[in-house]
């Protein structure tokens, strides 16, 4: 049963934020726009049930989330039904950019979860400190707080939030005030599945109700959405020194070399430039093209264009669907006209569709641009693919990494091992060689950017890493012995500590073993403490 605007109204009578669907204007439901003092209760009922919550067996949370993955797994087509009808993108998408990464990343935590939260013992290599043994233990930070953009309403959220939960946090979430209901399914799934309420709170609302939960009681942000509220987000947390993850914006370039298969390469640029009517981090923002192929290349990027169906998400039959209001569509509208203008030529597209909705804009190629134009420079959250040519390799990368962003890229070629050597040139979270966003599904994968797009990262290993503080725990194996470095100082405790430096690092094998015996006699010369 899924979440109705009625039960969420219910929970509190505040300020209301009405939900549209973007491909039809009609209203998905309403929520509460939650205030700083119930965003403030939240995080404090988070607080108070946390503790519980990671003393217990780690199998028994895995439990809730092992339960979640299989609600999830039954409810898909409704859930997926939700998404699309808030977010606009096709239902293809929604189950596959979407629900598909959410079972995936479950299975990941399910299967490493044990072993990341096992204490790992630190070997260490000074003979002296050999004495003792350590471990390296992975504490939860307590309560995480998530704020979540629109684009990827499920999935983002859901990992995050399913990270934290697994590694003993609980969460107060703040999803956009576009797309609030996915956040409101996934609430409703892990309480199905057995989580204590107060351990996942959605607190909807507007950016205030985001900048709330940031001077809440949390111990962690996660942050996903735009450099300019990430600024603003970094500030207010540097402030109280809250550690925050911000994953932002990116210009994702890609790079066709000339042994490429223009035939799948083509078809990668199309949708990945297009795929959620171009509003995805990952999309391919910026595409350079060898120029021995970059005629047949921009052809059958508009022939397999012209295929396209484009219109509401919920007809199966829809390949790309509408843009999530009309400000983001005047903005790339904005950053086409400045490209043609700048003497870009239009290959396709380049115009709204008004006879579909107020929010669809034409899939559209560009070609011959440059990097003085808006749309080689700034983040375009639309279904814009802007092309230019290259000669040689150095001019490539050189071109791919003279950009403020650097969450993605891709390499194309069927040289494998040269796709990897440039990989190591482009400067970007992730590259990947042959393939476009994928990285996104790929659960081991750490997700994040440099520069502009961000700081710290989710998913995998890395994602786990964000939502621990790491404790050494040290235990001494010889109790009843003084250490040799507590007071008894004196001109005998500095001979002793430099024979024992000269012993450990002097290059000359005989200073080695003067420093080994000046080191012992100093010993026995040391005063007692
Ligand atoms: P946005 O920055 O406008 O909003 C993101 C979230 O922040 C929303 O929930 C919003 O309500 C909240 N918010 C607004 N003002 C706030 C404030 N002062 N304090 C705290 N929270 C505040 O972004 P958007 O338009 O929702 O999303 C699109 C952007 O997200 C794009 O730039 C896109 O590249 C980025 N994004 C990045 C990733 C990634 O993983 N790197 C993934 C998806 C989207």
């Amino acid at each position: 049963m899924s979440v109705t605007p009625t039960d969420v109204a219910s929970m509190h009578s505040d300020a209301e934020i009405v939900v549209l669907n973007p491909a039809t204007q009609e209203t998905v439901g309403s929520v509460p726009n939650f205030n700083a003092e119930q965003i403030a209760a939240a995080a404090e009922r988070a607080h108070a049930a946390q503790a519980g919550w990671a003393a217990k067996d780690l199998p028994k949370r895995l439990r809730v989330l092992r339960r979640f993955q299989e609600l999830l797994c039954a409810q898909k087509d409704a859930i997926a039904g939700v998404i699309t009808r808030e977010a606009g993108k096709p239902l293809a998408e929604s189950i596959s950019t979407e629900i598909l990464v959410v079972l995936d990343a479950v299975q990941y935590l399910l299967n490493h979860v044990p072993e990341f939260l096992r204490p790992e013992h630190v070997p260490h290599a000074n003979p002296i400190m050999k004495l003792k043994r350590g471990w390296l233990c992975r504490e939860p930070y307590g309560v995480v707080g998530i704020i979540s953009p629109w684009n990827y309403p499920f999935s983002l959220p859901s990992v995050q939030t399913l990270t934290a939960l697994a590694t003993g946090n609980a969460v107060v979430l703040k999803p956009s005030e576009f797309t609030p209901f996915s956040s409101l399914e996934l609430q409703r799934l892990l309480h199905e599945a057995g989580l204590d309420p107060d351990l996942l709170q959605v607190v909807t609302g507007e950016g205030g109700a985001g900048a709330a939960l940031l001077q809440s009681r949390i111990d962690k942000l996660i942050f996903t959405g735009s450099v300019a509220t990430g600024r603003r987000v970094a500030q207010a947390a540097a402030a109280r020194l809250l550690p925050v993850v911000l994953e932002l914006g990116g210009k994702d370039p890609m790079i066709v070399l000339q042994d490429a298969d223009v035939n799948v390469t083509s078809s990668a640029a199309v949708w990945g430039a297009f795929m959620n009517a171009g509003q995805t981090c990952l999309s391919v923002e910026r595409c350079y093209v060898h120029e021995s192929i970059y005629d047949k290349f921009l052809k059958q990027c508009e022939e397999k264009t012209a295929k396209l169906t484009i219109g509401f998400g919920h007809d199966p039959a829809t390949d790309v669907g509408p843009m999530i209001h009309e400000r983001q569509l005047r903005i790339v509208q904005t950053q086409v006209a400045d490209a043609l203008n700048r003497g870009a030529r239009l290959v396709t597209g380049g115009t709204a569709l008004p006879h579909l909705g107020p929010n669809f804009f034409a899939p559209t190629i560009l070609a011959d641009v440059d990097h003085a134009m808006a749309i080689m420079r700034e983040e375009t959250f639309g279904p814009v693919l802007p092309v230019r040519s290259f000669k040689t390799e150095e001019e490539a990368v050189a071109l791919a990494n003279d950009s403020e962003f650097g969450l993605a890229a891709s390499i194309w070629t069927r040289n494998r091992a040269r796709g990897k050597a440039l990989a190591r040139r482009v400067n970007a979270g992730t590259v990947m060689v042959n393939d476009v966003i994928a990285c996104f599904g790929i659960s081991e994968a750490p997700h994040g950017g440099v520069k502009a797009s961000g700081i710290g990262r989710t998913h995998g290993r890395f994602g786990l890493e964000e939502m621990v503080w790491p404790k050494y725990v040290d235990s001494d194996r010889l109790p009843g012995m003084k250490k040799l470095w507590w007071y008894g100082y004196g001109p005998a405790f500095i001979q002793q500590m430099t024979g024992f430096i000269d012993l450990l690092f002097n290059r000359n094998l005989t200073n080695r073993i003067r420093g080994a015996s000046r080191s012992t006699q100093s010993y026995r010369q040391r005063k007692p403490f």
